[in-house]
């Protein structure tokens, strides 16, 4: 299970990543800033190879919980696929060199330029799969691969209608979600593609997928819907038998802790995977793949922040610091929950004072944390770390409030590197206009 400090620790009295303080770093980029450690980023990975070793897999890790090119390039040098949700990522996964046989295009709003973009990537070789969520968007996707002469491999997004069981705005797989697609849906349009093969001559079904939700601190609702994903691929095979199977896509979501929940472990979700997609029960056996995003990226960075005022009250104190929502928006849009420390350990430590952390942004919802027990000592000038915040942080973040972006630091054999920069003032007026109005 993955936990907020297990690579972040105290080093010589500072919080440090692979024996960099990040007090070095915060000197050297300023504040607020996105540190990453590397090791933090590959052992899950590496975890869930070890987990599924001997069967045919990939682990494609969800882009939008950490995009960052050089964290990409990282993932991918150790084999990880990419599971993208737009063009911009597609074109992200081309910069940072991901085969097209790794990438699988989820989403339930794909545009035609995306798919003509996903279908023309790696120099024509198109990627590895289309995961589909509704009949008008397969038509989309045949019509497009029809009129560049090409075929688009397709995989069935089911939604197996269980409950995730976390927030509702990161729960995926009920009946009343947007997402996949219900068990009679996706038989309906398999027997329609194996009864009409000359129309939907451009594309080709291969797989079928399932994403559930993210966060999720039980396998109880992934064993449900793996098991309900097994039964409809028999199904799927009995009524369209020219669609040939040839994997699975079993999503992402699997939690991790942010403040003491317990997770279940990588060990136990692959012994799942593997019990549920025995490669020697099978039939035929199916290539598996996953789609971790936070388990991978959640507990591997922090965002640092300085403290700009302590604000005492008679009840609690408000520490302002300088950090905002627009830079980590996970408190103010799911009300969740990081844990904040002071970088300087002795800071954390003697009287506790009930202390809200606050940035500047001009909206109450600004709170990454309310009545914490923090350290009295902890005053302007320090420097305090959201932990928990390289799942959604940066990519979730914006320019409100006409706030430059954080640059983002990876920390990686001992040395750390700049792999965003800070943006500018002029970052923020890109692509305005600012002559004259015209007519
Ligand atoms: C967001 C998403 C993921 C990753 O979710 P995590 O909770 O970060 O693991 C995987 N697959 C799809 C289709 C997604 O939309």
């Amino acid at each position: 299970m993955s936990k907020p400090l297990d690579h972040f620790h105290f080093k010589d009295g500072f919080l440090s990543a692979e024996g960099v303080s990040l007090v070095e770093v915060a000197d050297a980029t300023g504040t607020p800033v996105y540190v990453y450690s590397a090791q933090a980023f590959l052992e899950p990975l590496r975890k869930l190879g070890a987990g599924l070793r001997g069967v045919d897999h990939r682990v494609c890790f969800a882009v939008k919980s950490n995009s960052n090119l050089s964290i990409l390039r990282m993932l991918a040098a150790e084999g990880a696929g990419m599971d993208i949700v737009s063009g911009g990522e597609l074109f992200r996964a081309e910069r940072a060199g991901v085969p097209g046989d790794r990438i699988v295009f989820s989403g339930v709003g794909k545009t035609p330029g995306e798919i003509a973009a996903a279908l023309s990537y790696d120099e024509g070789r198109g990627i590895f799969s289309f995961n589909v969520e509704s009949l008008p968007e397969l038509e989309l996707i045949n019509a497009v691969a029809l009129e560049l002469g090409k075929s688009a491999r397709i995989a069935l997004r089911f939604n197996p209608d269980v409950n995730a069981k976390t927030h509702p705005y990161i729960s995926t797989g009920l009946k009343k979600n947007k997402f996949g697609m219900d068990r009679r849906e996706i038989l309906s349009i398999a027997a329609q593609v194996d009864e009409n093969p000359s129309h939907y001559r451009g594309i080709s079904i291969h797989g079928v997928g399932v994403h559930i939700g993210s966060q999720l601190l039980s396998l109880a609702p992934l064993q449900d819907a793996f098991t309900r994903l097994r039964e409809l691929l028999g199904e799927i095979e009995r009524k369209a038998p020219s669609i040939q199977l040839e994997f699975v896509d079993l999503g992402g979501g699997l939690g991790i802790s942010y403040a003491g929940e317990k997770a279940p472990s990588i060990e136990k979700y692959c012994a799942l995977i593997r019990k549920i997609f025995d490669p020697k029960k099978a039939k035929r056996p199916l290539k598996l793949l996953i789609e971790p995003g936070r388990l991978i990226s959640g507990n591997s960075g922090v965002l640092l922040s300085e403290v700009l005022f302590r604000k005492s009250r008679p009840a609690k104190d408000f520490l302002i610091i300088d950090a905002a929502m627009n830079d980590l928006a996970r408190p103010a849009l799911y009300g969740s929950h990081h844990e904040i420390i002071a970088v300087e350990k002795k800071k954390n430590q003697g009287t506790k004072k009930k202390a809200d952390v606050v940035g500047p942004v001009c909206e109450t919802g600004d709170c990454f944390g309310e009545n914490r027990g923090l350290g009295a000592k902890i005053e302007a000038g320090d420097l305090v770390a959201i932990l928990s915040s390289g799942a959604y942080g940066f990519t979730m973040s914006s320019n409100y409030n006409s706030r430059p972006r954080p640059p983002e630091v990876l920390i990686q054999n001992g040395s750390f590197e700049i792999i965003r920069e800070r943006e500018s003032y002029d970052d923020l007026i890109r692509g305005e206009t600012t002559g004259k109005m015209k007519g």
